[in-house]
Order: C-alpha cells, then sequence, then structure tokens
C-alpha cells in the first residue's frame, strides 16, 4: 500500500465488491467481466495516485474506458483535406455495390471453387475476365497492391537478371517504397540509364546485354520533372524490347481505365493505351484512380503472367474474399463507363464542378459561423488534389470554407488553429481539414453527407 503514501487516509474499495453493485453488475452484462474488472482496476490505481475517489466516480470512469475499449479504432471521417485519394485516409471511398459485395462474401463462398464442376477453382478467376475484358489484355491476376505487384513481377520475370530503367525514373513512391531497393529485394539487378532529366532510346540501346531480363518504365506519378526533359516514348521501347527479345514492363502505378479528360479532368495514360503501345506487362493500384479497395492488378502477355502466377511470392500476397469481391464489383462498374462517373464515389468526387462545391461551402458556412463566433468564416476559392500520388502537378479547382482568428487576436494563432482543427478531429465522425496560411480550411470536394456533417456540430468544443 506505498501508493497510498499521499493519501493514507483513502481506502480503495474491493474490486468484487464494485463489481456486484448495481452499476457494477450491469457494466458487467454490458461489456463482460474481465473486461469491467480490468477498467475498474484501472480506475482504483488512477485514484490512488489522485489521492481519492468514491465509488460512483470510479464506476463512471471505468464506464468510460469500456465504452472506449469497446469502440471501434477505423471509423468513417470526413476527408476535407482537398486530396480526393488521401492514403491516410484509406484512399478511394468504395462503391455501393463494391460495399455490397464484401458483405456477400463474408461467409461461405465460391472463392476458390468451381460450381459447375464441383471442384477446386481459381482464387483470381473472378477478376481475370474483368480485367482482360475492360483492358484487352490477354491476361491478368491480382495481388494485395501495387507495391506487391511490382515485387512479383520483377522477381519472377528478372530474378538473377538485369533490368534497365531510367535514372528519371528511380522514384521513392512513399512509404520508404523506394524503386532501386525494391529491384534489389526482388533480386534483380539494377542497369541505371540516362540522367534524371533525360534519358534518350540509345541509352537503352547500348545497356541491353545477354544479362538484360527486361526495360522498365516507372511512371513518375507523385513529381513531374519539366524544363529540359525528354523520356523515350513506350511505343519505343516496347519495340527495342520486341527486337531483342526482352520483356517491357510498364509499371503504371495509377491505373486509369477509362479517359479522365471526358470529365475536364487531366490526362492520365490509361492501362489500355499502356498495352496496346505495347508493353508486355503493366501494374497499377486498385485503389488509386480505379476506385476500389486495395489491390494491385498485373496485366499482359499470358505467358508472362502464367509465370507470376506460378511465383510461391503470389500466395504470400494474394487477396482475401472480401477484397475481390469488392474488386470484381468495382471493375464491373467499368462495363457502362457512361454511368461510371455517378456509381463510383471516387470519380464522382473528382469531377465534381466547383460550383456546386462552392454551393456546399456556402451551406456549410452558414451552419458554422452562429457556432464558431470567434472566428471569422469565409467561403474561398482553392485547389483540391487527386491525391496518392496520381496526376501530381495538376490542381482541381475548388472551394472551402476557411476559418481564421480575427485580427485582433495576433498572439498565438498557430497555436489557436491547431486547437480549432483538434476540436473539429474530436468530432463523432472527425472532420480532416488542413492549415495554411493563417487559416483553417475545409475544402468541400469530398463533403456529400451535408446533413451528417452538420448534425454533428452542436458538439463541437470551439476553443
Ligand atoms: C502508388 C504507386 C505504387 C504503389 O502502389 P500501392 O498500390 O500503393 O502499393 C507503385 N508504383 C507507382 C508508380 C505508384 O504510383
Amino acid at each position: 500500500m506505498q501508493d497510498d503514501a499521499q493519501s493514507p487516509s483513502w481506502r480503495p474499495p474491493s474490486l468484487d465488491a464494485l463489481l456486484r453493485s448495481a452499476s457494477g453488475a450491469d457494466l458487467v452484462a454490458i461489456f463482460g467481466r474481465q473486461a469491467s474488472a480490468a477498467c475498474l482496476r484501472d480506475a482504483i490505481q488512477a485514484a490512488r495516485t489522485a489521492g481519492g475517489s468514491d465509488d460512483a466516480a470510479l464506476l463512471g470512469d471505468a464506464a468510460l474506458c469500456l465504452a472506449k475499449r469497446r469502440a471501434l479504432s477505423i471509423k468513417p471521417v470526413f476527408n476535407l483535406t482537398g486530396a480526393v485519394l488521401h492514403t491516410n485516409l484509406g484512399r478511394a471511398p468504395l462503391a455501393d455495390t463494391a460495399i455490397s459485395a464484401m458483405q456477400q462474401a463474408s461467409g461461405f463462398v465460391n472463392l476458390e471453387y468451381d460450381l459447375a464442376k464441383g471442384r477446386r477453382g481459381e482464387r483470381d478467376s473472378h477478376i481475370t475476365e474483368w480485367l482482360t475484358t475492360l483492358t484487352g489484355a490477354e491476361a491478368g491476376l491480382v495481388v494485395n497492391n501495387n507495391a506487391a505487384a511490382v515485387m512479383a513481377v520483377l522477381n519472377t520475370l528478372s530474378r538473377g537478371k538485369e533490368a534497365i530503367i531510367s535514372r528519371g525514373e528511380l522514384v521513392e513512391i512513399g512509404g520508404a517504397f523506394r524503386m532501386p531497393e525494391v529491384m534489389v529485394r526482388a533480386g534483380v539487378k539494377l542497369r541505371e540509364v540516362g540522367a534524371t532529366n533525360r534519358t534518350h532510346l540509345k541509352d537503352y540501346e547500348d545497356a541491353i546485354t545477354d544479362k538484360t531480363a527486361m526495360i522498365v518504365r516507372v511512371r513518375p506519378s507523385n513529381y513531374a520533372i519539366t524544363g529540359f526533359t525528354s523520356s523515350v516514348p513506350e511505343k519505343e521501347l516496347a519495340a527495342l524490347a520486341k527486337a531483342n527479345d526482352v520483356i517491357f514492363y510498364d509499371e503504371l502505378g495509377a491505373g486509369a481505365l477509362v479517359d479522365f479528360r471526358q470529365w475536364g479532368l487531366p490526362y492520365e495514360r490509361t492501362v489500355q493505351e499502356t498495352l496496346s503501345d505495347g508493353a508486355d506487362i503493366v501494374s497499377f493500384s486498385g485503389d488509386k484512380l480505379l476506385g476500389g479497395p486495395q489491390a494491385g492488378m498485373i496485366v499482359g502477355r499470358a505467358d508472362l503472367i502464367k509465370r507470376v502466377a506460378k511465383n510461391p511470392l503470389k500466395r504470400a500476397l494474394r487477396l482475401d474474399k472480401a477484397t475481390l469481391a469488392a474488386l470484381a464489383a468495382t471493375l464491373q462498374l467499368y462495363d457502362d463507363p457512361d454511368s461510371v462517373a455517378e456509381q463510383l464515389p471516387s470519380i464522382r468526387l473528382l469531377a465534381r464542378k466547383v460550383d456546386d462545391i462552392r454551393q456546399t461551402a456556402n451551406r456549410m458556412a452558414d451552419a458554422l459561423r452562429p457556432l464558431v463566433a470567434q472566428w471569422a468564416v469565409q467561403v474561398e476559392g482553392c485547389a483540391s488534389q487527386i491525391g496518392s500520388g496520381a496526376l501530381p502537378v495538376d490542381m482541381l479547382p475548388s472551394a472551402a470554407v476557411t476559418m481564421t482568428v480575427p485580427e485582433a487576436i495576433m498572439r498565438g494563432r498557430g497555436r489557436r488553429l491547431d486547437r480549432l482543427a483538434a476540436a473539429f478531429r474530436a468530432l463523432p465522425q472527425p472532420v480532416i481539414g488542413r492549415i495554411a496560411e493563417d487559416r483553417f480550411w475545409l475544402d468541400c470536394r469530398c463533403l456529400e453527407d451535408e446533413a451528417g456533417f452538420i448534425a454533428q456540430l452542436g458538439e463541437l468544443q470551439v476553443p
């Protein structure tokens, strides 16, 4: 009882007595005995340190602790950051059909079972036909994400041999995924050619030897090299690879299946174009421009896909049933390209017109003004990003609600903004904005559930 030194007069109640009390029994009924006891023990310990507490307060603290323990850690947030495909916020929001497909796939399903033949089937069969139909590829398969796809392709088709890549494409994609290191891990010898800003066909030509397995083209997705630049068109690389009997691997990253210019968005090379330009094998993400769950697609020549499928790595990198179901449902939406922008939330949000966003911003500003009386609330123009390294240099015109500290209060402005941002994050469905130029910005491009946003504002603890 040395902890009691501060307040020798307080004698903690017995855990059993607390659990047997009326409120204690309620907790046990809801949360179970083990968790209730653990939280009560913590509450007693905290009270010891604080010098004492009464039983009701201990039980109240335990109830809070239990509620927190049971709350789901992953929960919906409002992504008002301005980056639509935000990796930290789960990238692409799924289509309704993808969500219900996941639900349907949660029990026993014909995941690897051929219902017609009554025997073992192929896990990837649920998506390969969609992949080949939509992209025109001979064959396709799917793994955990595009990073895994890169690993699987390189390791299968280039292990112990050389892969030629331009110095301008030795990129770090984020999260310590650096192309040169990945290639080394995949057992591939890196053969760098050209300079950061310029690489010519001759550079590739000169690098080809009998040790060469492939030429790799990586789409520089999260940066752009501008100015005095030159890179070799895919068609020429494909022809060079073919003439020398090596593989041409195009690592696309974003992976658009439709032309984004039809929605006034910047041009992004599609998987179909990449294949028709002669790539032997192509990889891309499921949760970037495709708008589906996390996945990595590999499409291309049937003989190469077959080799990747046989690599033991493929087994380690395979998808689970819920993800496969969501991916198949997402790909299915591309069967009707005319309606894909309405059905797929990611494209719908990317294509959203600035006038429409501004109207949302105006309504949100009206709702916020009376609540954050100390703050100057405005609607301002801003620029959203596609995010996830897709189309890095292009910004989409958007509108935001901004909140500023009144001019009179200059001191501690930064800290006040931090506290305001934290208050929005503390809402039941956290609202994530960004701080820039002395203001807190809520880019309204991704705000569709206006009623849900407004309904919880009463709980905002304005600093
Ligand atoms: C995003 C990206 C990756 C990684 O894809 P994940 O699906 O996030 O694993 C790989 N290469 C390029 C070029 C990318 O843009």
